[in-house]
């Protein structure tokens, strides 16, 4: 390995490993697309705290405010006391409890599936979902603006990628009747609402589209689970629980805990407990996080009146986005994203807003399409109308201030 002495550098050593991540780092600062994370200093509710000072928290996933709820907080504290801090060990050898069951059959029942497999993240249940159900000689049809997870669970699953338009149902079924032509497997997969861009995927058409074909459709409900259809997600919602062959959903959004987990059938799941490689060499979910994704269940069903307060603010907001005259997509979620176009335009507009007291980064390329960049806008059940008025108001001034 090439190294030369660095005088800046404590050990006076570098390696070219270092300069290498330097010179990559300066190319991202170049085009505007460098990132560092924001640290603040308090839990992710309405209004947080960053170097001492507060912002009203426009951007978390934390949809029905339960990330900060004491009831969770506190089944999370029971549950690592009676379990441990750790599962300490994956789940094929001792990290299964009777906690971790409870959880998995409480999934599998509001999602009205006769079972679920817990996974560490909803990261892992898809790249170990996908990469097991189908391989080499097999076809992956997906839409374009999938999340990072599926696309990452379809490349390591060495089936043929096929790619669509997003939410284009016809060009959807053209690459499966391609695919079906030259053999194979094929599976169908689709986020529900969609990260980035907070619409819905035609579902119903996908749905008959696998139907058809013999095509196996997987849903990722990760922005929908706990939010639409009485929490169980937007394929319960649309009635097509039985037309999705696996739903993959996560605890780290509306449910306001972590983990992720696969609803399937009972031979799916057990399949994917001795398939997927991402459940079987994984560390169990830690008992607090099980034991706060448990109470988030009860709350939910408890209070619909937090998804439809969510669900509700998030129609104001883009309403009177779309009024101020922004570019703004109809919000089938919590979602609302503001699209701005160049990174520097977008970095900009949520840096007045952060002077305004807001926290919405821009989210820039790769996360988006190129000249896409877009602040992506989330309201919680635990924001209020006067909150969401705020923010409508400082984009207003935000364009006048960067135009
Ligand atoms: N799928 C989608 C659509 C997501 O947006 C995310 C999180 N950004 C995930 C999966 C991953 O879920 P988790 O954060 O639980 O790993």
């Amino acid at each position: 390995m090439q190294r030369f002495i660095d005088p800046s550098h404590p050990c006076h050593i570098q390696s070219d490993i270092d300069t290498f991540a330097e010179d990559e780092l300066e190319e991202l600062q170049t085009h505007n697309l460098r990132r560092y994370p924001t640290t603040t200093s308090s839990p992710p509710r309405e209004r947080i705290t960053i170097d001492g000072r507060e912002y009203l928290l426009m951007c978390s996933n934390n949809y029905l405010g339960l990330a900060n709820d004491p009831r969770l907080a506190e089944a999370a504290a029971s549950a690592a006391s009676e379990w441990g801090t750790s599962a300490s060990a994956s789940r094929l050898v001792s990290g299964t409890t009777t906690l971790h069951q409870t959880l998995e059959r409480r999934l599998a029942k509001l999602t009205n599936r006769p079972d679920c497999v817990l996974f560490s993240s909803g990261y892992l249940a898809n790249v170990g979902t996908i990469s097991s159900l189908v391989g080499m000689g097999d076809w992956i049809i997906s839409d374009a603006l999938n999340h990072a997870s599926i696309i990452d669970g379809c490349r390591l699953s060495k089936a043929g990628i096929r790619t669509f338009e997003h939410g284009d149902a016809g060009a959807c079924e053209k690459e499966v009747l391609e695919a079906r032509d030259a053999g194979g497997k094929i599976l169908i997969v689709t986020e529900s609402v969609f990260s980035m861009n907070g619409d819905m995927a035609p579902l119903a058409e996908l749905a008959s589209i696998a139907d058809t074909h013999s095509a196996w459709l997987l849903v990722d409900e990760a922005h929908s689970i706990g939010l639409l259809g009485k929490g169980a997600g937007a394929v319960a919602e649309a009635q097509l629980t039985d037309k999705v062959d696996v739903i993959i959903g996560t605890a780290a959004k509306a449910l306001g805990a972590a983990g992720g987990f696969v609803a399937a059938s009972e031979p799916v799941c057990e399949f994917l407990r001795n398939r997927a490689r991402t459940y079987i060499f994984d560390t169990a979910p830690a008992p607090a996080v099980v034991g706060a994704a448990v109470a988030a269940l009860d709350v939910i069903e408890a209070e619909p009146e937090r998804a439809q307060n969510t669900l509700s603010l998030a129609t104001r907001l883009a309403s009177g986005l779309s009024g101020a005259g922004f570019n703004v997509l109809e919000p089938t979620g919590a979602i609302v994203p503001v699209i701005l176009g160049a990174s520097d335009t977008g970095l900009a507009v949520s840096e007045h807003l952060f002077q305004q007291g807001i926290f919405a980064p821009v989210i820039r390329p790769p996360s988006v399409p190129e000249g896409q960049a877009r602040i992506r806008l989330c309201p919680m059940a635990t924001h209020t109308e006067a909150d969401i008025d705020h923010v409508v108001a400082s984009f207003q001034q935000a364009q006048a201030a960067v135009a």
